[in-house]
């Protein structure tokens, strides 16, 4: 590791300012846990993007399926999307006032509630269990979200990004081929410190050689044509539409909504969600976390007004959102 270690030092050493992002949850949590910022030189800064699928999800998405659930609809999903607080309360404070609302590890628990709407969230790595629930007949609210769209918007240029170390699981699911376009350095990184570490020496030379590609440093699962299978489920399940990220706003084709409108919960239920009312709490900067332009540590709830016991926002709900990392390791 030291030789990892000395390398970077050497290349940043010819190098100005440089800013990397990491779009995967799982990646902010190995950065964090071995001080991995701390061992950098000071010109290399690490950002948190938007990989925490629990962070990106609307506000509005959060208040319609609390609101289906005050109206007797039955939900079904991960604990992490129970605890998001909503305008008013969490699906677990709907629960509070007598909601059915399940609590699943997996998805495939979920088919033990064919009469319940499943809540669905995640990039392309969970996307393809959803479409199997699908496949199975169940309803689902789908607040799935497909990362290169807001990866484009990133690069537009509202903070500098000279590049990314690119999520391990997703790239599992969509092939590093996937990436191409992006026309920026980007390495596919695993999740040991190690392999962290020696992506981020990977892109310093490729920003040092001004290659704008796609290193796959975690070939020993991710493949450049992905998993076809699992890509095919998708497709035959849920259609790409447009959707509001938290932070982001409207992002074209970024979200997965089920092909079969009878399937379809926002659909099915539009009554109950058409007249949903929505407010932000202004105080919370996870809009802002999620596109890297602050850190959590600027938020002025971080800590007291805001922690893991009592979230006030959703980046400090999930083990993958940048609030709760950062509490957990760097308080
Ligand atoms: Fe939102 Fe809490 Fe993070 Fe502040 S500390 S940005 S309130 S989640």
């Amino acid at each position: 590791m030291q030789d990892v270690i000395n390398k970077i030092n050497e290349l940043a050493n010819g190098l100005g300012d440089i800013s990397l992002m990491e779009v995967c949850g799982g990646h902010t949590n190995v950065i964090l846990k071995y001080g991995i910022r701390k061992i950098l030189p000071s010109n290399i800064k690490l950002l948190s993007g938007p990989g925490c699928p629990v962070c990106v999800t609307s506000q509005k998405e959060i208040d319609s399926i609390i609101e289906m659930a005050l109206n007797g609809i039955k939900i079904v999903s991960y604990g992490d999307m129970v605890r998001v607080p909503g305008t008013k309360m969490s699906l677990e404070g709907a629960r509070g006032k007598g909601a059915d609302v399940k609590i699943i590890d997996s998805a495939s628990q979920a088919l033990n509630y064919k009469d319940h709407v499943f809540f669905g969230i995640g990039f392309e790595t969970t996307a393809p269990m959803t479409a199997y629930l699908l496949k199975k007949g169940l309803n689902v609210f789908s607040a799935h979200r497909l990362l290169k769209p807001a990866m484009k918007v990133l690069l537009e240029g509202e903070i500098r990004i000279d590049g990314f170390i690119m999520p391990g699981h997703v790239s599992v699911i969509t092939g590093a081929d996937e990436w191409k376009e992006l026309n920026v350095p980007q390495v596919i990184s695993g999740f040991t410190p190690e392999l962290v570490m020696v992506s981020i020496c990977k892109l310093l030379e490729l920003i040092k050689n001004k290659q704008n590609i796609v290193v796959n440093n975690y070939d020993e699962a991710v493949l450049p044509q992905g998993n076809i299978a699992a890509k095919n489920m998708i497709k035959e399940q849920l259609k790409p539409v447009d959707a509001e990220w938290r932070g982001f706003g409207m992002i074209k084709s970024s979200a997965l909504e089920p092909v079969n409108d009878q399937q379809n919960a926002r659909i099915i239920y539009v009554d109950i969600i058409k007249n949903v009312k929505t407010d932000i709490d202004t105080a919370c900067r996870c809009g802002d976390v999620v596109k890297g332009l602050c850190s959590p540590h600027e938020c002025p709830l971080f800590g007291d007004e805001c922690s893991p016991q009592m979230p006030r926002g959703a980046c400090m709900v999930s083990d993958e959102g940048a609030c709760r990392i950062t509490y957990v390791y760097e308080r």
